[in-house]
């Protein structure tokens, strides 16, 4: 009976508390909803010494009016298995610090207030002034936010930090921020593609790279309820944004899949530049030209000796996919570049350890080249180059080729040598010899065979490039061929 009275006692009270709640969230200008999102700390299923919980859970968005300030609430918990020591004199104290994941510049917030101003690193004190937090125990902070200025959606990721900075987890205090208003100065970009037009062969999966600047006042996110995405007319797909974060005056990258039509032709591309669940603002479309073709042509790079990263760049900023037949000696040396090739979506492939004569070497000599520089290639990068080789200087004869081809292997040849070995550095000369061989006379499926060492050819790969697109050729890699 007592039990039961004490049961309805604390229904009534909760609905008191309840309808107070509610009237007061009413009466506030702004609705204000918070959601701390959790995740498991993915690097050990072990209990770490530091570690901890969100206790609080609501939603994920606080909308407020320009220059609004909010004090948050979270509670958390500690599950690790050290002891939180927030006495005034700690050695250990605690911090929640703001985290935009692959962005070393997001901390960065002007006080002019044209950005979020957010604490970077903001020391947790318990409202209920306690001093030491034991594992499974929970503490209570409270967190002031000020609205940025502009309207617009803001994310900002938390982590919780001890003493020297060092990070307990990432990724687990969330909180989206929805600034009402206006949009039309928030939002706004520029076309920075070099290239609108480009050819492809048909019925390929490809990615169309648009690169848009961010021209407006609040950064732009690939994730959220109010994410930032292209969308293309007809097919109706939606394409997130490559970065996590893209700052005002910075530039985006939308990597658009999409299957190549199956006929010879000139199709035209249109995507929409859009933030989810946000009234619409002016914006023009983006147009591509996509041009169906059936001549193509692979870019080859040999050897590996030189600077690599500038091939590299030069590449990608011309949105083309290319083929490094390394060899496996310098991939040792190399390992950073050799991943970055394959990260960056260009092919890597076989050239031989160190570079023999092949005709001159022995059968197990022949072998032993072709597979430990395999085994060295796949070990670095994960990925697997059999079955694309190519002989040092070309050399092969019969006997090489049952060797090589009798374990699987295809050895890949070229149509256009330019002799750009004989140019380590930059010249006009060099240049000129580069893109002369490269672009004379090419057959419908051309292999360009140019050598990371020459310096004169890096000069002229973005007029190569040129001479190929202009002359209707599809980018390939040789598995393409
Ligand atoms: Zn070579």
């Amino acid at each position: 009976m007592k039990n039961k009275i004490l049961a309805v006692l604390a229904i009534g009270l909760m609905s008191i508390v309840f309808y107070f709640q509610t009237n007061l969230s009413q009466n506030l200008k702004t609705q204000v909803l918070i959601n701390i999102n959790e995740q498991t700390n993915p690097r050990s299923n072990k209990i770490q010494n530091y570690d901890y919980a969100v206790i609080s859970q609501t939603q994920n968005l606080i909308k407020l009016d320009r220059n609004e300030e909010k004090t948050l609430t979270i509670i958390l918990q500690n599950t690790g298995k050290n002891s939180w020591d927030l006495s005034k004199n700690s050695e250990t104290p605690l911090y929640i610090q703001s985290i935009f994941p692959n962005d070393t510049n997001s901390n960065i917030y002007d006080a002019k207030g044209e950005n979020w101003q957010s604490p970077t690193l903001y020391k947790i004190q318990d409202e209920n002034k306690k001093e030491e937090i034991k594992t499974n125990d929970t503490l209570t902070f409270q967190f002031r936010i000020s609205s940025p200025k502009n309207p617009g959606y803001y994310k900002e990721k938390f982590g919780l930090l001890i003493q020297n900075k060092k990070l307990i987890k990432t990724e687990t205090l969330d909180f989206d921020v929805l600034v009402k208003g206006d949009f039309s100065n928030s939002y706004s970009y520029e076309y920075t593609n070099p290239i609108m037009k480009d050819n492809y062969l048909a019925d390929k999966e490809k990615n169309i790279q648009i690169k848009l600047k961010n021209t407006g006042k609040t950064p732009w996110y690939n994730s959220g309820d109010y994410k930032t995405y292209l969308q293309e007319n007809t097919a109706n797909t939606e394409t997130e944004l490559s970065e996590y974060k893209v700052n005002p005056g910075e530039e985006g990258t939308f990597l658009v899949k999409t299957l190549t039509p199956s006929n010879i032709g000139s199709y035209e591309k249109q995507f929409v530049f859009k933030i989810k669940n946000l009234i619409s603002f002016d914006s023009s479309p983006v147009n591509f030209e996509m041009n169906i073709t059936t001549k193509k042509v692979a870019l080859t790079f040999d050897d590996g000796y030189g600077e690599i990263d500038p091939f590299i760049d030069t590449l990608d900023q011309n949105n083309v996919k290319a083929t490094f037949f390394m060899l496996g000696c310098v991939a040792q040396n190399r390992p950073e570049q050799m991943k970055r090739i394959v990260t960056d979506g260009h092919m890597l492939a076989n050239h031989s350890y160190n570079h023999p004569d092949f005709r001159t070497l022995p059968a197990d000599q022949v072998l032993w080249q072709v597979e430990e520089t395999r085994n060295i290639m796949k070990k670095i990068t994960g990925v697997d180059v059999f079955p694309y080789f190519r002989y040092p200087y070309g050399a092969h004869n019969a006997s090489t080729d049952s060797l090589v081809e009798g374990n699987g292997w295809k050895h890949i040849f070229w149509t256009q040598s330019t002799g750009d070995y004989q140019h380590h550095e930059d010249s006009a000369a060099g240049r000129h010899q580069t893109y002369y061989y490269a672009t004379l006379n090419p057959p419908d499926t051309s292999i360009v065979l140019m050598h990371i060492i020459s310096k004169s050819t890096l000069g002229a790969l973005p007029d190569v490039i040129k001479w190929y697109r202009e002359n209707n050729y599809a980018f390939i890699t040789v598995d393409e061929l």
